[in-house]
């Protein structure tokens, strides 16, 4: 029996190199782990068929000494992100039975190093969300508590990992989605700096704010992925090879806490669980000081005119005619109209018009513009605050997670949950959610998320901060 959940991409590296098992054999005990658990879970929209024989070929690498540290290790990957031949469909009707015809430069960097992909997991329809319950491929539940939301857009990637599912997973992160789930989930995920990894081959949703990220049950896990599928390439022209940012050279970093977000309309057990993390933090040594960033209360309105002005652009490739489903009408406009009308879940329609108006000539000052401009205002904003601190701490979410249902029919209480991701989207710089406690509602325990930010290019120090606050070596 291998003990799925203490394992970890060096012990797996390890176990099979020393010949305890084979990648087949850890192959087989995901798929039984998926056999038992998915039906309910729902984190898989597909098991690949072909898994025993992808681990196959790892073993062959490790017998003929090719084997490298990814080599044979069991990998989850979002339904947005193409892998060669096999459906992608971002969780929609429009793209069912869509099949990829080329690799995302993050799969192509990991088929070179031989992992094994176990399959591709749910997610809200074209990452626009917040709890996986806007997939039309059915809603996936919280491992930790079924009836519960696993948060979104990611989902099903971090249900996979904290029902050990797979042993790492990949989503993407337009405003909070790799950062949210982990949490809810009480798993690692990591939103990169805005460049680092190539968006080539990811469902566009917002073009400026999408990144890949990673999602494991620790940060060692998560800076191995990240090393691996980040880099520049010639396929993203958004991705960088050098940071422009200067990154201060400190003896003990020091710890910004936003003034303004102490504040009003969060769950009193995350305030809590946050001022404990604070304290761990100053007996660990660190200084923590209050930054003020005084453009923080507009940072939702600016993500959602911006995120709704590029979602309606980027999906209007979703026509009908060229990929997926296609519907007749009488003319092509109306075959337009109709599988447009159809193959869309009710977010993305909603996402479309809103982004629509804001982007038409007579509001497009008011709105579009308008936001944009503030983007590079808060910014500009966090940049300043850089100057004092090394990295800033929030809760990641207001709340631990939510009840399946408890927020579907209600569009703003859902964007309310992002106060805290999205703005590494709005300035590219990097975010990390990491377990921080539990808050105990009704008896069960639901995991909460500790976001440290810092400036672009810098993850390093969010792994090694967050290594030391969870004692991992
Ligand atoms: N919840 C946010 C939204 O709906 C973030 C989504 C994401 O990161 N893909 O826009």
């Amino acid at each position: 029996m291998i003990d799925l959940k203490s394992l970890t991409i060096k012990s797996a590296h390890e176990d099979i190199k020393g010949g305890k098992y084979s990648a087949v054999d850890l192959a087989k005990a995901y798929l039984e782990e998926i056999n038992k658990k998915n039906k309910e879970i729902n984190a898989y929209l597909e098991v690949f068929s072909d898994v025993i024989e992808q681990a196959k070929q790892a073993d062959e690498r490790f017998k003929n000494g090719t084997a490298t540290l990814l080599t044979g290790i069991p990998f989850a990957i979002k339904d947005n992100i193409l892998i060669k031949g096999r459906i992608a469909s971002s969780a929609s009707k429009i793209l069912e039975n869509y099949h990829a015809s080329y690799d995302a430069t993050v799969i192509d960097k990991l088929k070179k190093e031989g992992v094994v992909f176990l399959g591709r997991t749910n997610m809200d329809e074209f990452a626009l969300g917040g709890s996986t319950e806007k997939s039309a491929y059915g809603i996936t539940r919280n491992p930790l508590d079924l009836e519960r939301v696993p948060g979104g857009t990611s989902g099903g990637s971090a249900a996979a990992v904290a029902s050990n599912m797979c042993l790492v997973a990949l989503g993407s992160d337009t405003g909070g989605s790799v950062r949210q789930p982990s949490a809810y989930c009480g798993v690692v995920g990591l939103k990169p700096t805005y460049g680092l990894v190539s968006r080539y081959g990811l469902m566009a949703a917002v073009s400026s704010f999408d990144q890949i990220g990673p999602i494991a049950k620790n940060i060692d896990d998560v800076e191995i992925v990240l090393k691996h599928i980040s880099g520049e390439d010639v396929k993203d022209s958004t991705t960088i090879s050098k940071h422009t940012y200067k990154i201060k050279e400190n003896k003990k970093p020091v710890i910004g806490i936003i003034m303004s977000l102490s504040i009003s309309g969060l769950d009193p057990q995350v305030v809590k669980n946050f001022d404990e993390s604070i304290d761990k933090f100053k007996k660990a040594g660190y200084t923590v000081e209050s930054i003020d960033i005084p453009n923080i209360s507009n940072v939702l309105p600016i993500y959602y005119i911006l995120n709704f002005a590029e979602v309606s652009s980027n999906l209007s490739r979703f026509d009908g005619m060229r990929f997926g489903l296609h519907k007749d009408g009488k003319d092509g406009i109306e075959d337009y109209f109709e599988s447009r009308g159809t193959g869309f879940g009710k977010e993305a329609r909603r996402r479309v018009l809103l982004g629509t108006y804001v982007l038409s000539s007579g509001y497009y000052d008011a709105y579009y513009n308008r936001a944009n401009a503030l983007r590079k205002v808060i910014t500009d904003d966090f940049l300043r605050a850089f100057e004092k601190v090394d990295i800033i701490l929030t809760p990641t979410t207001p709340a631990p997670a939510f009840k399946i249902g408890e927020k579907i029919s209600d569009p703003v209480a859902m964007y309310l949950e992002d106060i805290f991701t999205v703005t590494a989207n709005l300035t590219g710089m990097p975010a990390i959610s990491i377990p921080s406690g539990h808050s105990e509602i009704s008896g069960k325990k639901l995991p909460l998320g500790l976001q440290m930010t810092t400036i672009h290019g810098n993850e390093k120090i969010l792994f090694d901060i967050g290594k030391e606050f969870l004692g991992e070596k």
